[in-house]
């Protein structure tokens, strides 16, 4: 995993450019843009990302595109259909 840049551990906490930056959340696992520094990890493109997450999916995100799930494909008609010639 690239090092995150400019990066320098603080009384504050990790910084970076004057800004302190959290590490990522469980949502950002498998993100591009996760950086690593002292042994945690961080985002590249933002400070923080729980709250790039708190208003729903964080728009930088390079994993997790918008998912489909199973259930969202399953036609309901044919799957009506499908449970009438059961019958
Ligand atoms: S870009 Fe978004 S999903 Fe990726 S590490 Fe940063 S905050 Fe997390």
């Amino acid at each position: 995993m690239a090092p995150l840049e400019n990066a320098t551990k603080t009384a504050e906490g990790v910084v970076v450019n004057g800004f302190v930056v959290s590490p990522i959340i469980d949502k950002c696992e498998g993100c591009d843009r996760i950086r690593e520094f002292d042994g945690q990890q961080f985002c590249s493109s933002y400070p923080q990302p729980d709250r790039k997450w708190a208003g729903g999916r964080c728009n930088f995100a390079t994993h997790a595109k918008v998912q489909t799930t199973a259930a969202a494909k399953v036609n309901p008609l044919k799957a009506s259909k499908r449970a009438a010639k059961g019958r």
